[in-house]
């Protein structure tokens, strides 16, 4: 362990245009669950698993149906109350390495706002955030708090609509079976062809289209792929990440950061 850390580290000082790719795994010290790890959602509720595919088309069915039935009781959400989660020190460790110039972006699959909330700056939000709603015509982007949710409730006027072109308005959490929205699939698959380091932490790595990306970066052999991740995942056994360092993210990240200072202080 202490040598792959060491070894992460002088390969993070080395590269010239590295980027960080995380899932779940990287939010579960924050409290909140992943789904396939142990204790996940899907592995202990197969059934939710199921009904969570159902909810794009529901959502288009009966878009008013679907926001009265989220604001009348939002603690049924899959995820729980993700408005009071607080990163933890894997969020801040990447936080720390963009600040020193060596990160350039981070990719993310998670919904939770985390990194957001940590201070991210060039944050690619994969999957969407709960911070946020988005335009189902248009793709504009909205803070949740330029609507009053509550009040269109009240005046019986949901879903929400678009300010600019009056299309539907839907959280912007990527539902199973919604197409990603084409601008962050679009500067992801950039980044990925871009980077040099691809530092993947707590991502199960099966979710697609989000699980091609370290497969496009490895059809470079000058990429170096890195994985810290709780269990061994399908990237670790097809030989995709060069190497893994098992563990968890809150505690292995901040000890690569710590090293990377080392080693820039003695380089
Ligand atoms: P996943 O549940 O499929 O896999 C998580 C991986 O992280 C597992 O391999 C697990 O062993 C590992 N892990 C768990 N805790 C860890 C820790 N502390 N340190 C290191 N590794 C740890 O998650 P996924 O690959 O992100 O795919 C799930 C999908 O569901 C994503 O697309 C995401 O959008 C969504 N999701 C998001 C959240 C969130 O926003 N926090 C939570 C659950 C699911
Ligand atoms: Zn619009």
């Amino acid at each position: 362990m202490e040598q792959s850390i060491g070894r992460a580290a002088r390969d993070l000082v080395g590269s010239k245009y590295a980027i960080a790719l995380t899932g779940a795994g990287i939010s579960t010290e924050s409290g909140i669950p992943d789904f396939r790890g142990p204790s996940g959602i899907w592995t202990k509720n197969p059934e939710a698993e199921r009904r969570a595919y159902r909810g794009y088309q529901e959502f288009l069915e009966d878009p008013k149906g679907w926001w009265v039935a989220i604001l009348t009781n939002p603690s049924a959400s899959l995820l729980g109350d993700l408005g009071k989660a607080m990163p933890n020190p894997g969020h801040y460790a990447l936080v720390e390495l963009e600040k020193m110039g060596i990160l350039k972006c981070v990719i993310t699959q998670n919904v939770d706002a985390l990194h957001e909330k940590a201070g991210a700056k060039n944050l690619l939000e994969y999957h969407g955030s709960v911070a946020k709603l988005r335009c189902v015509s248009c793709g504009l982007r909205f803070r949740r708090n330029e609507f009053d949710l509550e009040k269109l409730k009240r005046e019986n006027k949901l879903p929400p609509r678009c300010p600019k072109c009056r299309g539907i308005i839907k959280t912007d959490g990527v539902f199973f079976g919604e197409p990603i929205p084409s601008d962050v699939a679009y500067q992801s698959f950039e980044e990925a062809q871009k980077c040099d380091l691809m530092l993947i932490c707590g991502t199960s790595a099966v979710v697609y289209p989000f699980a091609e990306l370290p497969r496009i970066a490895k059809q470079r052999s000058t990429v170096t792929i890195i994985e810290v991740n709780a269990d061994p995942t399908p990237l670790t056994e097809e030989g995709v990440s060069d190497y893994l360092i098992q563990g968890k993210t809150g505690e292995i990240l901040p000890r690569i950061v710590d090293e990377v200072k080392r080693v820039r202080k003695t380089d």
